[in-house]
């Protein structure tokens, strides 16, 4: 008998129906309706409290400023002063910052004052010294000058009692800022998210193995590793496992009581050797997405004895937007952040392009002279085009024309 091939579909160069395709918006609704923050709460002094997740709100021990101060170097009197030429005695001292000046200015004289010293009782405005001349016993300057003029109101930034920051910020280095002004040396925080990756895939090797002939160097773990570290999450690396089912199952049984959340690449579609997502349907609470997206397909999803598991594509562009889009703002959730949108801005085309409708594509890019090119080749084994981008252009998942 002689086998012949498939007849041509009459949309063999459309993509496949739309029904069973999850756009890209439901497949995230559906991670944001479903998943809640699994990590315990600390807390820790702000100077190990950067990039955690804020487990409570935050709110002000202490005003800043906690008196009302001066924003510059002059002369400090009662204000306001009225229009015309001004002469003003000078009251003895000085006020500087971190020295109160004790005694009260009196209606009608000047103290020296120092950028951040407490305004004196007497004082609520300040002149700048550039604007005034002054011979040791008086100031003169031109007036007018309004009341308040160059200082800073008791509590101007932050009230004592003031929610200062919200749960689920990740901290960054102006929030440690914020929270030491306002009083604040520690920080109720969560502790780090920890992910583990694994490689699956008989012909993977290590770094710094001999390569044999059909063997290809692992390009997935060390990318995810180091993308998750940049995330703030605690990477764990899993290694790699080979396209076997039992040795697979030992592996993710093993993972799923060291860390919370499982990223695995490769064996995630239907054929022989994709074990993964073989796994993961027996599992029982397999989600095998069809997701309408370009590039990313198939991302396995599943939960091992308890702990979520993202199987990404083995492609490693696939793996990237995959990690990217899906895995980014769900691992974010469950480790007690707010939902994160990445952030998209508009901006003129250097490449032109036909996107067919169906599905969201995202295209390796980066921005030169306020234009977005994008990467010669949508190929999605282009290592180098991951390393050449920057970041993502989001095409819509309806026809386009760029
Ligand atoms: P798979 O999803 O397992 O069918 O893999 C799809 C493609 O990605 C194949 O060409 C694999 O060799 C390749 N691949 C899988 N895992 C990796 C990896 N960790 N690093 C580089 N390429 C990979
Ligand atoms: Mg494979």
């Amino acid at each position: 008998m002689s086998l012949a091939p498939p007849p041509l579909r009459n949309d063999c160069f459309a993509l496949p129906a739309g029904v069973d395709w999850t756009p890209v918006d439901d497949a995230l609704d559906h991670l944001r309706r479903n998943l809640t923050a699994v990590t315990a709460a600390e807390v820790l002094p702000l100077g190990q409290a950067l990039g955690r997740v804020l487990a409570e709100d935050v709110f002000a021990a202490r005003s800043n400023p906690p008196q009302a101060n001066t924003a510059v170097d002059g002369y400090g009197f009662a204000g306001p002063a009225g229009e015309g030429p001004q002469v003003m005695p000078l009251s003895e001292g000085r006020a500087a910052a971190g020295l109160a000046h004790e005694g009260e200015v009196a209606p009608g004289q000047a103290i020296r004052i120092l950028t951040g010293a407490a305004l004196p009782r007497g004082v609520d405005t300040v002149i700048l010294e550039e604007d005034v001349t002054c011979d040791g016993a008086q100031i003169a300057f031109h007036g007018p000058l309004k009341l308040g003029a160059n200082t800073r109101r008791a509590g101007e930034d932050a009230a004592v009692g003031d929610r200062i920051l919200t749960k689920g910020r990740v901290v960054t280095p102006a929030d440690l800022a914020l929270a030491s002004a306002t009083g604040l040396s520690e920080l109720p925080v969560r502790q780090m998210l920890r992910v583990g990756v694994l490689s699956t895939g008989d012909e993977l090797v290590e770094p710094g193995e001999t390569a044999a002939a059909g063997q290809i160097y692992d390009a997935n773990r060390p990318m995810l590793l180091a993308l998750l570290a940049k995330m703030g999450f605690d990477a764990v690396d899993l290694g790699k496992a080979a396209d076997d089912r039992a040795a697979l199952r030992r592996r993710l049984d093993a993972a799923a009581e060291a860390v919370d959340v499982i990223l695995t690449s490769g064996g995630a579609s239907a054929g022989d050797e994709d074990h993964m997502s073989a796994l993961l349907r027996e599992s029982g609470a397999m989600q095998q997405w069809r997701i309408a997206l370009k590039p990313g397909r198939p991302l396995a999803l599943g939960i091992w004895q308890g702990t979520p598991v993202f199987g990404l594509p083995g492609n490693p562009v696939a793996a990237m937007v995959c990690t990217l889009i899906f895995a980014r703002p769900a691992m974010g959730l469950m480790a007690g952040a707010s939902w994160a949108e990445p952030q998209g801005f508009d901006l003129p085309a250097a490449f032109e392009k036909r996107k067919k409708p169906g599905r969201r594509e995202y295209l390796r890019a980066r921005v030169r002279n306020g234009q977005v090119e994008v990467f010669k080749s949508e190929g999605s084994g282009r290592v180098s085009s991951l390393s050449w981008a920057e970041g993502l252009v989001e095409l819509a998942d309806a026809a386009a024309v760029i």
